[in-house]
């Protein structure tokens, strides 16, 4: 393949930033001194140095918020939506820079970026319809001259912690349908790749957004645990690892906060032995190594029915894999970038280990992968696994790499247990050409959001994001009209005008007469 563009190691250092916190529409030096490093992952050099925000800094961004929302809710929707529209118009004109900011601190390639900046506009391009969507509902004459109706209202100051993953996306979730329903808000994204959520808060400013409706703070645990404490926040919305979201969801909830915690994921594609290959191989090669299958509805599990369907989805999956374009963001043709950080590189490479122990059959053995001038970049190569056992812990952990393991069951009624059975419930598919069992499977697997012949089913902007089981901590799903109902509350009210008020007290439940 096309040789690699040469940027070293010490060059990125030299050339590394200091970030910054945004809080009350102003860039804020960390005065915390702990500071974090930022690689960019293809050459594995320091990017930048970000300043890990105090509980202190914190409640100042919290202050911010809780400042700017009595005129914020105020502000009549219609209002709101506009300054939401110039904000989409922005992230569209400034999408190839933000993909660039991902790309270069997240590590995956720039076609891949740029399609996840476009669904993060895609959910503010569903917020701008927030006059329509705030909607309440009204019964005229409940009783003689009474009439009750709904209406919603924000909640307050909001916190959003977002993981390494996707940091345009995710971050773009949550806050554009808050402020749009009226809440002000508090972003922690991750402290892996922070400078994306930076950018986004200073183009909602540049689009007329009010100072301390959007606030960022960069950290680690400390951060978060002030946001989850506070008094002043009354709703923490999260996307992470399981164990975290667990902790988030546990602590915010205790706090007496309203929590969405959405968690990890391992994510099966049933193969059915009806299937058309060709389709289910090029799937199963976007889905397990596209982003270096960093994704929470990558594919990590192919489930073969029949050893016939495994035999031949292994030998043509194999030389795909061994045959992936692996290379730096803006290379031309690259197909698989490397993973965040050299911590985590490891820590895959490791569970690529432990499969080997455990008897897994490894048919591609990417460990020793390396992309010429990048020797210093966290790369990992494809690895796919054969016979993989329901018992072994490549199969029961979420592994978060470029890794897949295929495992071969006796036929349907298996095939959907082990979904089923597996305690995470993000995402699945089933590819067939039988509608009987495609609608079987969409009707009793226990998973939130299922493919047909879709390998990465992510609902859009106007449908709900979110997982069953331990992939999801709380009731609302995330964005469209769960986002909606997340980031406001209730409140119903029963009317009577003094024109129909009748003479006398009534001492009995009020009812209809
Ligand atoms: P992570 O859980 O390590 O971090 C997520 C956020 O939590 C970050 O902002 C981080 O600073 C904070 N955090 C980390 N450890 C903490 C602790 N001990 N206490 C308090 N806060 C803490 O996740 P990650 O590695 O950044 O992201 C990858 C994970 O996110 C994967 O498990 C992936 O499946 C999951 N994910 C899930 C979805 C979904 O929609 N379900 C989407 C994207 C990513």
């Amino acid at each position: 393949m096309a040789k690699v563009m040469k940027t070293g190691h010490s060059a990125d250092e030299r050339a590394a930033k200091h970030l910054y916190h945004f809080i009350d529409g102003e860039r804020i030096s960390g005065e915390s001194n702990r500071f974090g490093d930022v690689f960019n992952p293809a050459t594995g050099g320091v990017s930048a140095h970000a300043p890990y925000a105090s509980a202190h800094e914190v409640r100042r961004a919290i202050a911010s918020a809780k400042a700017a929302f009595p005129a914020w809710s105020a502000t009549p929707a219609a209002q709101r939506a506009r300054i939401l529209f110039r904000f989409r118009d922005l992230v569209e004109a400034h999408s190839g820079e933000l993909a660039e900011i991902v790309s270069r601190e997240h590590g995956k390639t720039l076609d891949d970026a740029r399609g996840s900046v476009q669904r993060g506009a895609e959910i503010v391009e569903f917020a701008c319809g927030i006059p329509q969507l705030l909607k309440g509902e009204i019964n005229e004459n409940v009783a003689n001259e009474v009439d009750s109706y709904n209406i919603r209202q924000p909640l307050g100051v909001c916190a959003g912690i977002t993981p390494f993953n996707f940091p345009a996306m995710v971050p773009m979730w949550m806050f554009p349908i808050a402020i749009a329903c009226g809440n002000t808000f508090v972003l922690k994204p991750s402290e892996r790749d922070p400078s994306c959520g930076l950018r986004l808060a200073e183009l909602a400013i540049e689009a007329g957004l009010p100072k301390g409706v959007l606030n960022v703070v960069i950290g680690d645990k400390e951060a978060v645990d002030a946001l989850l404490e506070d008094p002043d926040v009354a709703a923490v919305s999260f996307v992470g690892s399981t164990p975290v979201a667990e902790y988030v969801y546990n602590t915010a909830s205790a706090n007496g906060k309203r929590v969405q915690a959405l968690g990890g994921a391992k994510n099966h594609l049933v193969v059915m032995p009806d299937a058309d290959m060709n389709q289910t191989v090029d799937a199963l090669m976007g889905s397990a190594y596209g982003s270096a299958g960093e994704r929470c509805m990558a594919i990590s599990v192919a489930v073969a029915v029949g050893d016939e369907t495994a035999d031949e989805l292994v030998s043509r999956l194999k030389p795909r894999v061994e045959s992936l374009k692996i290379g730096a963001y803006d290379q031309e043709g690259v197909e698989m970038g490397p993973l965040v950080t050299g911590a985590h590189r490891d820590k895959v490479r490791g569970y690529v280990d432990v499969g080997v122990e455990e008897g897994a059959e490894l048919v591609v053995d990417g460990r020793n992968e390396a992309v010429p001038d990048h020797e210093q970049g966290f790369f990992l190569g494809g690895c796919l696994f054969d016979k993989v056992k329901p018992d072994m812990r490549i199969y029961k952990e979420e592994i978060f790499g470029p890794v897949l393991s295929v495992v071969r069951a006796k036929d349907y009624e298996e095939a959907l247990q082990l979904v089923n059975d597996h305690e995470y419930g993000n995402g699945a598919a089933i590819f067939t050409r039988d509608g009987d069992a495609a609608r079987n499977f969409t009707s009793r697997v226990q998973i939130g959001m299922v493919g047909v012949n879709v390998p990465i089913p992510v609902p859009t902007a106007y449908y709900s994001f979110g997982g069953w089981k331990r992939s999801l901590f709380g009731d609302h799903h995330m964005h469209g009209p769960e986002g909606v109902r997340f980031f406001t509350r209730q409140k119903t009210i029963t009317s009577r005008w003094p024109s129909g008020i009748r003479e006398g007290a009534d001492f009995s439940i009020p009812r209809t007469r």
